[in-house]
């Protein structure tokens, strides 16, 4: 470097600096909950496995994950990465998709039976739920969660488990419609703790989430939607102001072949929606104490 280069890039640094940090102050992790973090083994092109996953998110300082599997469960899995990596609270649960036997009581019971206790989430049918199918052509088998307006007698035993253990009921991908239908049946069978899987990319319209915010239920906001360019940070931005950052939690949803690991994708996603204008205190119940509070956690 010539002293003249030398010079210039001083005079770029000193100004350059307070712009950086008003718009990019560094993100800090520290009490972030990933609620969806997809890892391998798994029968879908993932980009690490679980307790590598588990690895760079405690070195990226966040306090836990939840693994999400479709086909299989991972309390187990959990207990297994919990045990390599030390300062991480990992969770599991199980996705009542086919491989599993789609809405089985027993599924769940094994689920939370199995050693570590870390299986904590029920998904109801994400790539079988009939609204994924059905839209998506070519597919013909589907698991059912609402028969003739109604929940599936298969699927009360499961709210029964759901509210007895103290687990989160997750939406899946069921469509707006049903996920209206089915919060107050879970409701009345005791759960006290429901999210809404990604409910932008179930198309749910600002009614239905309105709605869904009345029933006291947290709505979750990934970020692989977004990144991938379905959702705009935008539409995120003004459901929370219009509705409250209270009924959401926010996610990665990542893990994919090709994408980047969980913790970096919780960063744009924080910085991002602070340049929509989003607040601190809003994120911290987004990213921190709702998830904590699904939990069980403090
Ligand atoms: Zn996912």
């Amino acid at each position: 470097m010539t002293r003249d280069t030398y010079f210039v890039s001083l005079l770029l640094f000193a100004v350059g600096a307070p712009l950086a940090t008003a718009q990019e102050r560094p993100v800090s992790l520290t009490g972030v909950i990933d609620f969806h973090a997809h890892a391998g083994p798994d029968s879908r092109p993932r980009s690490l496995n679980d307790i590598e996953a588990a690895r760079l998110a405690m070195q990226a300082g966040l306090r836990g994950i939840v693994l999400k599997n479709h086909f299989t469960m991972t309390a187990d899995r959990a207990e297994l990465a919990m045990a390599q990596v030390a300062g991480l609270e990992i969770f599991g649960g199980v996705a009542l998709n086919r491989a599993v036997g789609g809405i089985n009581p027993e599924a769940v019971r094994q689920m939370v039976a199995f050693d570590g206790g870390r299986g904590r989430v029920v998904w109801l049918p994400t790539f079988d739920s009939e609204f994924y199918v059905t839209r998506a052509a070519g597919a013909e088998s589907f698991v059912r969660v609402v028969q003739d307006g109604a929940p599936v007698p298969a699927l009360l035993e499961v709210f029964g488990l759901v509210a007895e253990r103290d687990l989160v009921l997750a939406m899946g991908h069921s469509s707006p419609e049903e996920v209206l239908l089915l919060i107050p049946a879970a409701k009345r069978m005791g759960v006290r703790h429901i999210l809404v899987t990604h409910v932008f990319g179930q198309d749910a319209t600002p009614d239905q989430m309105r709605r869904m915010a009345s029933l006291g239920v947290v709505m979750e906001l990934d970020w692989l939607a977004v990144y991938s360019g379905n959702v705009s940070i935008a539409d995120y931005a003004g459901a929370i102001r219009t509705l409250g950052a209270e009924h959401f939690l926010i996610s990665s949803d990542f893990g994919q072949a090709g994408n980047p690991d969980h913790a970096t994708g919780l960063t744009a996603f924080i910085r991002a929606l602070r340049e929509a204008g989003v607040s601190d205190a809003e994120i911290d119940l987004m990213a921190r104490l709702n998830p904590a509070r699904l939990l069980g956690l403090d």
